[in-house]
């Protein structure tokens, strides 16, 4: 960062880097941040991060990804081991379990385990039983992604903003950030000023920066989830997920065969394709089991649900777990960045000022490979014009 970078809030507080947002990719920014030396802050509108963050299965899903998505999440991981042991939350290694159903199904496994040899480990319909601790009814087999892993995020997400304030990042929560120019950002509570600013807003980017937005073709994805109650209690290590994962996770939707999987839904099941149907299930530490996920994209989203949607994941659930009932203990709305151009939206709209997000539902899985990647550029970018206090706007 340039010389001129270090400037001081309307408080008196000195920041290199305020970052708006903190969900787990402003999180993840100020990690690397401060790892590289900066003195970072954070603002919050909300009196603790409640978006898409701590509403998702916690699947740091690494292994299905490709391209850039791949680099970033197996860079993400080892970040995550060693924050979150750091932070004092748990992480789960024990993969996760693609349960086939189908011969097509099979296929897409065996063509991704060619591709990518150890990383998906084979499995016949026992040995997907064993590592699950139940008999899916209709498995023809599955394959084990060792290197996947899990968080808890309604506890995750608390614990890495409190080890972060042990490294000395500061947060002002329950403060909306109103609009932003150069080194200066309009907040619900005055203006503050910062030498670089990163924008990790997910998908209300469009509050703020608008044509940006449209530009990169962001849309609100609206998803249902719910948490059961463990069919029949039992403990399940790995993620699970399903046929219908095969035609969403890059890695695997590239695969041949998964024309054929597509094709037997469309036959078969064609709501669940309609729903947008990615048929997943992670279990929480108190062994409860969150059930999901449909997908709704638009621009803005309708406060309506529908109960269709909750009743379609409820009997695949069933169907799955071979049981007439499942006990459901609570469900939400989860919203999160959907872009049409590209995953990673990344850019500098004014100078100092970076916009970093996740336009896809990966954000778990790869935010911090990709906040390393967003760090790096800021610190060698010598900011053009240093902030000039004539400029700065009077408190409302
Ligand atoms: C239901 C669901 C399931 C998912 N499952 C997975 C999964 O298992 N694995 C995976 O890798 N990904 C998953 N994802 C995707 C992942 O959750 C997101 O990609 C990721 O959480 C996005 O992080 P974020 O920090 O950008 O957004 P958020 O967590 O939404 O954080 C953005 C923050 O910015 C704040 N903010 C917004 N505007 C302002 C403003 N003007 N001023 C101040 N603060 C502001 C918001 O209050 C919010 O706290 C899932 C997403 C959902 C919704």
């Amino acid at each position: 960062m340039a010389a001129s970078g270090t400037t001081q809030s309307l408080t008196g507080a000195v920041y290199d880097l305020v970052i708006v947002g903190a969900g787990i990719v402003g999180l993840a920014h100020a990690w690397h941040a401060v790892k590289a030396g900066l003195r970072v802050h954070i603002v919050e509108r909300d009196g603790f991060a409640v978006g898409a963050s701590i509403r998702n299965f916690g699947h740091i899903g690494t292994t299905a990804q490709s391209g850039r998505a791949l680099e970033f999440a197996l860079a993400a991981r080892e970040d995550w081991l060693q924050v979150a042991q750091a932070a004092g939350t748990p992480v789960t290694q024990a993969g996760t379990v693609v349960i086939a159903r189908t011969v097509a199904e099979l296929a897409v496994l065996e063509e991704f385990r060619e591709e990518r040899g150890d990383q998906a480990v084979l499995l016949t319909a026992d040995e997907t039983a064993q590592l699950l601790g139940f008999d899916a009814p209709g498995a023809v087999g599955g394959a084990h992604l060792a290197l996947d892993l899990r968080v808890d995020p309604p506890h995750a997400i608390p614990a890495l903003a409190s080890y972060l304030q042990t490294l000395g990042v500061t947060f002002s929560y329950a403060t909306n950030v109103g609009s932003i120019q150069e080194g200066i950002l309009q907040t619900s509570r005055g203006p503050m000023r910062a030498a670089a600013i990163v924008i990790a807003v997910g998908h209300d980017l469009d509050r703020l920066f608008p044509q940006l937005a449209a530009r990169w073709q962001i849309d609100r994805c609206r998803l249902r989830m719910l948490e059961i109650d463990t069919p029949r209690g039992i403990r399940i290590g790995p993620a699970i997920l399903t046929g219908l994962g095969l035609l969403r996770y890059d890695g695997l939707a590239a695969q041949p065969s998964a024309a054929a999987v597509r094709s037997d839904f469309e036959r078969l099941r064609p709501q669940l394709l309609e729903q947008q149907v990615n048929l997943m299930f992670t279990q929480r530490p108190d062994g409860r089991l969150i059930v999901g996920d449909t997908h709704h994209l638009s621009a803005t989203e309708t406060p309506f649900e529908d109960e269709a949607s909750d009743e379609l994941l409820l009997e695949e659930t069933r169907h799955l777990f071979g049981v007439d009932s499942v006990t459901v203990r609570r469900r939400w709305r989860g919203v999160y960045a959907a872009g049409r151009s590209d995953v990673f939206v990344q850019e500098q709209p004014i100078p100092g000022v970076w916009v970093a997000t996740v336009a896809s539902g990966i954000g778990m899985t790869t935010a911090f490979g990709f906040a390393a990647n967003t760090i790096s550029q800021l610190i060698s970018t010598p900011l053009q014009q240093p902030i000039d206090a004539a400029r700065l706007p009077s408190r409302p």
